[in-house]
Order: C-alpha cells, then sequence, then structure tokens
C-alpha cells in the first residue's frame, strides 16, 4: 500500500475505516470518515473485529493503524476529548475530592486472533489490562444473585487507569492529530488543493434532524460512590433479570489501576426505561431535575434488591442517547 505523502481525516474518534476510492465518504455508525488515499484500505479492515462488550472500538485504532503506515491523520472530534462512548468522568465532591467512573462502555471482549495481538501489545504498553473479576446475574423475583461466572471464563479488558486510555494514547502516536471540540457534518476533498474543507455542524441543521430518525438504544448512567465497600455483592459486575429499571451494574473501582479510596458503582438503566424518560422530557440535554429524579429511581431500584446497599456520598446520573444502533435499521 502506497501512503506516502497520503492525508487522512477520521471524524470521531471512534469511527472505522472504509475501503473506499479517493476522494469518496461514507456514513459510519455515527461517525463520518473520509479517506484519501492511493489504494484503498482494504488491508485494514479486520482490525476492527475488536469488540466493546461484544462491538467495535474505536477510529483511534483506524488512526494509529493508518500512521503506522505511514498516512499523516487528523482526528476531528465534537467532543473535548477522546473517548466518546468509551468516557471517563470526572467530577469532584463539594469537599474537593475528585471522583473518576467509567460511566460509558464498562469493559470490551475480544473473540479475533488479529484483535488480541492489539490487546497484548495495549497491555504491554500499559493502557490497557485484564478485568479479573466474578460476574453474574441477580434476579428480582427470586431475589437471588443467579450465574455466577468465575474469573476467567470470559476475559474481559479494561482501559487503565481509565477506559478512555485507549483513545487517549492512539489519539496521540506520532503521525496523528487530533482536534477536539470540532463537530463536523461535510467534509470534501479539493481536487488540485490538496486540502480538505470541512463544514461545520451547527450549519447543516438538516443533518442533525436526520441523524434523530437512526432508531437507537438510549441508557442512563447512575454514577455511585460509598465510603465502605457494598461487601454483600458477591459479585463485581451482575445483570438484572426481570427489572423494568435497571439492566447492569459495575464496581467501577474494582477495575485494575483505580484509586481505593472509596468504592464506585455505576448501575446502567435498561432502554426501555430511557425511552420513557426521553419521551417525558424530550432529546435535549437532561435538566438537574430530570437528572436528580433518575439518579433517585434508579438508586432506588437498587436498593429493592433487598441486598444491604448503604447511602453513597456521591450520586449522579448521565444520559447517553445512542449506546447501540437497533440491529436491523
Ligand atoms: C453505557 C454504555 C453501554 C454500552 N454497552 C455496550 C454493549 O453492551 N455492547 C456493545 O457492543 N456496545 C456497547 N456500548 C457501545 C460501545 O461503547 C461503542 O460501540 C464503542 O465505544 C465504539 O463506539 P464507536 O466506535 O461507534 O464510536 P463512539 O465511541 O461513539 O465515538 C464517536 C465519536 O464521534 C464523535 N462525533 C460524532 N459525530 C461527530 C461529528 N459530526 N463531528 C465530529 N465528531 C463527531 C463523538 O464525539 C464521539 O467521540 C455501550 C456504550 C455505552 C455508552
Amino acid at each position: 500500500m502506497n501512503t506516502v505523502a497520503t492525508k487522512v481525516a477520521v471524524i470521531g474518534s471512534g469511527s472505522k475505516p472504509h475501503p473506499l476510492p479517493p476522494p469518496q465518504c461514507t456514513l459510519i455508525s455515527s461517525c463520518i470518515m473520509h479517506v484519501h488515499m492511493s489504494s484503498p484500505v482494504m488491508g485494514l479492515i479486520n482490525l476492527w473485529h475488536i469488540t466493546t462488550c461484544e462491538s467495535t472500538v474505536s477510529g483511534a485504532v483506524c488512526a494509529s493503524t493508518l500512521a503506522k503506515n505511514g498516512a499523516s491523520v487528523t482526528i476531528f472530534d465534537s467532543a473535548r476529548g477522546p473517548g466518546g462512548r468509551m468516557s471517563r468522568r470526572r467530577e469532584i465532591t463539594e469537599d474537593g475530592n475528585e471522583l473518576l467512573f467509567d460511566h460509558g462502555a464498562p469493559y470490551f471482549t475480544a473473540s479475533n486472533a488479529d484483535v488480541m495481538g492489539l490487546i497484548q501489545e495495549w497491555e504491554a504498553r500499559g493502557f490497557v489490562a485484564e478485568w479479573k473479576e466474578n460476574f453474574g446475574s441477580f434476579d428480582f423475583k427470586s431475589k437471588a444473585f443467579v450465574h455466577i461466572e468465575k474469573e476467567g471464563s470470559g476475559k474481559k479488558y479494561v482501559g487503565v487507569p481509565g477506559m478512555n486510555s485507549i483513545c487517549r494514547a492512539l489519539c496521540h502516536e506520532p503521525g496523528v492529530e487530533s482536534r477536539f471540540g470540532v463537530g463536523v457534518a461535510r467534509l470534501e476533498w479539493l481536487q488540485g488543493e490538496d486540502l480538505w474543507s470541512l463544514t461545520d455542524l451547527n450549519v447543516i441543521p438538516e443533518l442533525a434532524s436526520k441523524i434523530a430518525e437512526v432508531p437507537v438504544s438510549p441508557c442512563f448512567a447512575l454514577m455511585l460512590a460509598f465510603e465502605k465497600p457494598l461487601s454483600v455483592i458477591p459479585v463485581k459486575g451482575f445483570s438484572f433479570v426481570n427489572s423494568r429499571v435497571l439492566s447492569w451494574a459495575f464496581c467501577d473501582s474494582s477495575k485494575p489501576a483505580r484509586s481505593g479510596l472509596s468504592e464506585h458503582w455505576v448501575l446502567h438503566s435498561t432502554a426501555e426505561y430511557a425511552e420513557g424518560i426521553i419521551a417525558q422530557t424530550g432529546l435535549q440535554k437532561p435538566s438537574n431535575t430530570t437528572l436528580t429524579k433518575v439518579a433517585q429511581e434508579l438508586f432506588q431500584e437498587f436498593q429493592s434488591t433487598g441486598l444491604d446497599i448503604s447511602q453513597p456520598f456521591f450520586k449522579k446520573a448521565h444520559r447517553w442517547l445512542v449506546i447501540q444502533l437497533i440491529v436491523g435499521w
């Protein structure tokens, strides 16, 4: 592949590459990817079989791989920093303490040998580690834990010290330039000028309304911090069976390389619950009142497990409008 002096732009640190003759474009998932290459990037496609909880991970991998092959890559992302749905949330408590939560995708798995090779490289470089804990399910009907999966039966990986570490590292590799806070609606290759023309998202409002029509699965995440460990819970991650409100709970602070000062849990609502709230409040940024109500409802459901859940000293909800596209769309 001759990529010398090639310029590549990746929109969104989570976008994927697509083999296209220059200078075409395509829309993939939530992201737009434009490539100008002297030959298609077909050879890179199998690298995208990495999974975050069984899905593809990130255009940061795309950018870094292209850069390693001699391309000059610029990532444009509307967010403030790298990570996308593998972000890390930083909160400061009233008394000035910093709390960190992986409030998006909690971990990822891999089943492909090429991807495993990539993960081993990341482990060796110190920004990925295996999350060796027991997982299970909690059944609201029987009020008991079921299907406890022992450590190692399905390898789960996390970014260290946070889920965004992978994107953060790859976005800053030699040959990769990252521009955050740039929402891009259109990207055009100006033939003969050796330049990309970028159109800001805000000047094409009809695109935003088209995106709103795409069926997606939303979720509310609840970040909780406890003074003392919830020692009554026998696993560090579990799904909820027979709950219309909660789908998952993860003990974020049990992941490798996290601060051990307090115990952090992240709960995920069901899509059904999130859709109900969005139907009442609309798609605009949720108000503090809405987030407080959601935080109370999710926590109440957590307590109604009958487990001995103490009061957290920190409790905050976050809305994810899209955790996944609905399959078949
Ligand atoms: C709470 C939660 C739970 C999840 N659970 C699962 C699961 O169980 N299984 C599973 O397979 N997946 C799950 N996911 C999804 C998984 O996290 C993503 O599939 C994964 O992170 C990869 O996302 P992505 O590569 O599509 O890009 P994202 O991580 O979504 O990144 C897209 C990036 O593009 C940027 N962007 C978007 N539009 C523009 C624009 N116009 N201009 C500039 N920048 C733009 C955004 O700012 C963002 O940084 C979950 C996600 C969340 C939040």
